[in-house]
């Protein structure tokens, strides 16, 4: 404990490698100790009670997000929304609002027309975002501002952190700050599923269950029908994927083998697969810098689930699987009759 404090009053004056070296010493002792449940939980694959599947009867969910931390990835997203296109895919791109690189309108609006997502991703990336509820209160209204002029509907906080119970004070339809199994996060409390999760807002009249959603973007509906209480709340969306930083600069895995085993078993249980990969650390040009790892790992990642589980995944976006989700689930409390 002692050394892990002290560890963290130096860290500011190590360089890169130093610290990189510490902190791969501390991934593998936590990969050996975790390795019931990393990367596969197994207690994660139960499907909620009132599950409805996936659209069209497919198997499982493919899901591709991306956090942009630096200028290097800002520049570098071109590139990643271009690999994922050529092999017919679509993902969410969240950028932090004020950060150290600039997001331009004319980004935002491009992403969007070539049918990708933006996202929010923390306010400023520095790790305090959850310290003060008064600090937390003050940057959701700026979180807010940028939700709105990016026309965007979901959040990640830097870093993973997560108090559920705030994010109600952002506009947003979902989160997906949270992972079903990941030791190796600063604030490592997995939700625990590799379903969507409906995260109802703790105040208001009438007991919400989680098992009964509404959409938070129609407010006027839930009013109008009395089997809901009109109190709002959004999906959380955990990612089930383990992170690229994680695989290939914390535990120099050589291989996106990992990836590869747990989506077969995502698939056989009927989850999501989502991944949240950084352009920052991804190599398209073959530098072989230490602190990136091969595009060919992504890209071969992406080939794979589309030869081997053809027809067999819903390709969406975080928005609208959440989307999808509270739908689903208010048919199926309230008008599973209709049900189509
Ligand atoms: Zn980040």
């Amino acid at each position: 404990m002692l050394r892990l404090k002290l560890y963290y009053h130096v860290k500011p004056f190590l360089p890169w490698s130093l610290r990189m070296a510490v902190r791969r010493y501390f991934a593998r002792r936590k990969r050996q100790l975790h390795q019931d449940i990393w990367p596969i939980d197994p207690s994660a694959s139960e499907a909620p009670s009132n599950w409805t599947g996936w659209p069209d009867d497919k198997d499982f969910a493919f899901i591709l997000s991306h956090d942009v931390e630096t200028q290097v990835g800002y520049d570098k997203v071109e590139q990643l929304v271009e690999l994922e296109e050529r092999l017919g895919f679509r993902s969410v791109i969240n950028f932090i609002p004020e950060g150290q690189y600039r997001v331009s309108k004319e980004r935002i609006q491009n992403l969007k027309s070539r049918d990708f997502e933006v996202g929010v991703h923390g306010l400023h990336h520095d790790g305090k975002l959850y310290n003060r509820r008064s600090t937390f209160e003050k940057r959701a209204e700026r979180i807010n501002h940028y939700l709105k002029q990016w026309d965007s509907n979901g959040f990640r906080s830097p870093l993973m952190h997560h108090k559920l119970d705030w994010l109600h004070s952002l506009d947003i339809t979902y989160d997906a700050s949270t992972f079903d199994t990941d030791p190796f996060e600063p604030q490592p409390d997995g939700l625990g599923t590799i379903f969507p999760k409906w995260i109802p807002k703790p105040e208001g009249r009438g007991q919400r269950t989680e098992d009964s959603p509404q959409p938070i973007r129609n407010p006027q509906s839930a009013i109008r029908n009395s089997t809901y209480p009109d109190e709002s709340g959004y999906v959380e969306l955990p990612y089930t994927l383990p992170q690229d930083s994680t695989l290939f600069l914390l535990l120099r895995e050589k291989t996106n083998e990992i990836w590869i085993q747990k989506t077969a078993w995502i698939a056989k249980h009927g989850g999501m697969a989502f991944i949240n990969v950084h352009p920052d650390y991804i190599d398209f040009d073959g530098n072989g810098n230490s602190s990136q790892y091969p595009a060919s790992h992504y890209a071969d990642f992406l080939k794979h689930v589309k030869e081997s589980y053809a027809d067999q995944y819903w390709h969406a976006t975080p928005n609208e699987v959440a989307e999808r989700f509270v739908r689903s689930q208010r048919t199926e409390v309230g008008e599973r009759k209709s049900e189509a």
